[in-house]
């Protein structure tokens, strides 16, 4: 499986990492012909706004648009996929809205369909607002989404590729694998 990682800023080499570990081939993708042959792609953490900039400046943001496979985005890349920037995922997310004391923190969260529950690194993430009726809640942090599905999207607002923890990870090659079935 061929997955791009979107390599213009953030963290990319950890999802590259944890990738690797679970038997894909990632891919550092920096322009849009990169994500011509791609199974999926991650969209990491970083910048929100740094990333809407280069993404515009290199033709990324069309490219993304346009890209049919699953996507992943982890906090910075969640709030680049929701309604007010690619629109890809009908989610409303309030950027930084964790107060200053707590900008960074870890929790245990409570995971759709599984007991063991799973550890969130959480740094100056994004707040989910508003959730549209197409988006499923795979994991809650005090009562708040902050794991989400649509359709191919999953979206986190903090770091699964900052634990050893890779389910995450698994859930979205397991969305490759089947929409590379439906697709293919
Ligand atoms: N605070 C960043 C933003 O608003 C996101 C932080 C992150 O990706 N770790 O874009």
């Amino acid at each position: 499986m061929k997955i791009g990682v979107l390599a213009v800023q953030g963290n990319f080499r950890e999802h590259a990492a944890m990738l690797r570990r679970l038997g894909a081939d990632p891919v550092e993708v920096r322009k849009p012909e990169s994500l011509d042959d791609l199974d999926g792609l991650v969209i990491p953490g970083g910048e929100s706004t740094t990333f809407m900039r280069l993404m515009r400046l290199y033709g990324l943001d069309e490219a993304v648009r346009e890209f049919t496979g699953p996507v992943l985005g982890t906090c910075a890349g969640m709030i680049v996929l929701d309604r007010r920037h690619l629109g890809a995922v009908d989610i409303e997310v309030d950027r930084n809205a964790y107060g200053r004391q707590v900008a960074s923190f870890e929790a245990d969260l409570a995971l759709a369909g599984d007991d063991e529950p799973l550890r969130g690194v959480f740094i100056r993430a994004p707040r989910v607002r508003e959730v549209g009726s197409e988006v499923e809640v795979l994991a809650e942090h005090d009562g708040e989404p902050v794991l989400l599905r649509q359709g191919r999207f999953i979206v986190a607002s903090f770091h699964p590729e900052l634990t050893d923890d890779t389910r995450v990870h698994d859930r979205f090659l397991e969305l490759v694998r089947e929409e590379g079935h439906v697709r293919a």
